[in-house]
């Protein structure tokens, strides 16, 4: 399967809800689900269906997860056999998995607005994991681990424009950002409470589990 291409509001509208893929414009008054007029399922006659069945919930669920992640099937049910080998509860090892990937890592440093551009910004090559260069976007952090833009003066340009000298937002604990240097820093391995969106990962482990 290829890569979307289609409306990416779209996909927040049919989840219910806001996925952030936009970047800026996500806090803005111009987000479709800001709207009451189109915050509803895409396609005619949304306001027409009938409840969700028991597999729609859980199926929704995944896909509310992978969109927000931006991965694929395949690479989310590679995720999730790590999940359930790993010793803790599936669904949120499944959580701390994604969470870990660099891709969302650069994203909530604020080295770039969404995980698209994020993802971007890693395969150009503008970004190092303790001093190397990596162009893996599921690239997996772990505690400890340094996150830097290389040294090109084009880099360091691109990535102080969307830092600032002050810094972006606040990051979360489990990271932290020295804005004046551009280094990011892993301080501890993520939890599900890291996960900005409302998850219910029973259904997801439900689904994939059969
Ligand atoms: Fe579009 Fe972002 Fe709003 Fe989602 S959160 S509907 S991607 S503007």
């Amino acid at each position: 399967m290829g890569r979307y291409i289609g409306p990416v509001c779209r996909r927040c509208r049919r989840e219910g809800v806001k996925l952030m893929l936009k970047g800026v414009r996500c806090e803005t008054a111009k987000c479709a689900m800001e709207r009451s007029w189109r915050s509803s399922p895409p396609g005619m006659h949304s306001w027409r269906r009938r409840k969700a069945s028991t597999y729609g919930i859980r199926l929704r669920e995944k896909q509310k997860v992978k969109r927000y992640y931006g991965v694929r099937e395949q690479q989310f049910m590679r995720y999730f056999r790590m999940a359930e080998r790993a010793r803790g509860n599936t669904g949120d090892e499944l959580l701390a998995i994604l969470e870990r990937r660099l891709d969302n890592v650069v994203c909530k440093l604020g080295f770039a607005p969404s995980r698209c551009s994020a993802r971007m910004t890693i395969v150009h090559g503008h970004l190092q994991v303790n001093g190397r260069r990596v162009t893996r976007p599921g690239f997996m952090v772990k505690p400890g681990d340094k996150v830097s833009v290389r040294s090109a003066e084009r880099s360091q340009k691109l990535l102080r424009t969307l830092v600032g000298d002050g810094g972006g937002p606040a990051v979360q604990a489990w990271l932290s950002l020295d804005a004046s240097t551009l280094e990011g820093t892993v301080n501890v391995a993520p939890s599900h409470d890291d996960v900005q969106i409302p998850v219910e990962t029973q259904y997801i482990v439900e689904m994939c589990g059969r």
